[in-house]
């Protein structure tokens, strides 16, 4: 072959792989180009092999001319490699844009209900006195929440209490309130019995500020031998000197529950003004906190239990009036309405 000739086509072979290299976009189009001209079967290598044909006096010059553009199409080739994975690079960082330098988003915390709050704190005070959590259901016959609690049905007691009647039976009704769990604890325990049974329970009545269908009480029940009135009030004033956080002034007043034998409302001196009257006591000096009273022998009898030889106290509390006099709450709608704003001070 004549060396204008070979000059030639390795002009021709510089062009066609300097417009392939700017046409590649990734490396791997990149490296293609370089295994086509400068790999073992590339074409510039071919070239180079067939200088051994060339007359000894062109071989320099044309070797010269071969080395020449193999330098220059390797300096291309390294630019639009590095000009190649530059651009990869930006458009890697644009689609995984992650500050990790950035603080962390902290998960917002709940808390404990208002209501859960103070009865765990109801039931850790009894705790302290022996008493023990007892459960019951929600869904129970009337046997259990009336007759059994010496309230027959033509008693008048009943028409306080009206609750919801079920379709699962005539006398199957959501309790209304928690003494029934002290029937189902006397039937199941012999005495000495020290129980408290926190629960839902349900009135048949109009929503109000101060009135609610559902609503939480807590029972306590104490049996044993030769129990006076005097440890019911001393369990009950202990009680509320640890709910309240300080000692406080009670009273008896007498009252009537069917299941009782004397029935007491107690109240206590206002922990807010020490009795000089506010408007959480509405300016009385006491508040109204429980029902209570010695267990009526019929109740004792109706379980099994010797009245002669036994006997003992109840006490019944509403769980939101009592969160609703310590957290000074004056709707008990609140308690249920799930608003943040007003969760997130207790
Ligand atoms: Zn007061």
């Amino acid at each position: 072959m004549a060396s204008e000739d070979l000059a030639n086509e390795l002009a021709q072979v510089e062009e066609i792989a300097l417009a392939a290299i700017a046409s590649a976009n990734t490396s791997q189009e990149v490296e293609d180009v370089r295994l086509n001209v400068l790999g073992q079967k590339g074409r510039l290598t071919a070239v180079l092999k067939s200088l051994g044909q060339l007359d000894a006096a062109d071989r320099p010059r044309i070797g010269q001319i071969v080395n020449d553009i193999k330098k220059r199409i390797q300096g291309r080739l390294d630019e639009r490699k590095e000009a190649v994975y530059l651009t990869a690079l930006d458009a890697k960082l644009q689609s995984e844009r992650i500050d990790v330098t950035l603080p962390g988003i902290a998960p917002r915390l709940g808390h404990i209900h208002p209501l859960t709050q103070i009865t765990t704190e109801i039931i850790d005070v009894f705790y302290g006195m022996g008493f023990s959590v007892a459960e019951g259901p929600e869904v129970e016959t009337d046997y259990y929440n009336f007759d059994a609690l010496n309230t027959p049905a033509n008693h008048p007691a009943r028409d306080e209490q009206d609750t919801f009647y079920t379709n699962l039976g005539p006398n199957v009704l959501l309790r209304s309130q928690t003494s029934t769990v002290q029937i189902r604890v006397m039937e199941n325990n012999k005495p000495p019995l020290r129980i408290i049974s926190p629960g839902r329970v349900y009135r048949n009545e109009e929503v109000n500020a101060r009135k609610y269908p559902l609503f939480h009480q807590l029972e306590g029940l104490l049996i044993d031998r030769d129990v006076t009135f005097g440890d019911l009030k001393g369990t009950l004033t202990e009680f509320i000197r640890l709910l309240f956080g300080k000692p406080l002034k009670t009273r008896f007043r007498p009252d009537f529950f069917p299941f009782t034998e004397p029935s007491a409302e107690l109240d206590s001196e206002c922990p807010f003004c020490n009795g000089a009257g506010c408007k959480t006591c509405g300016h009385r000096g006491w508040l109204e906190l429980l029902g209570c009273g010695m267990v009526d022998p019929n109740v004792l009898k109706g379980v099994g239990i010797d009245a002669e030889e036994w006997s003992g106290f109840a006490f019944g509390m509403g769980i939101e009036r009592l969160a609703m006099l310590k957290y000074d709450i004056n709707d008990i709608r609140n308690f249920y309405t799930n608003d943040l704003r007003f969760l997130e001070q207790f």
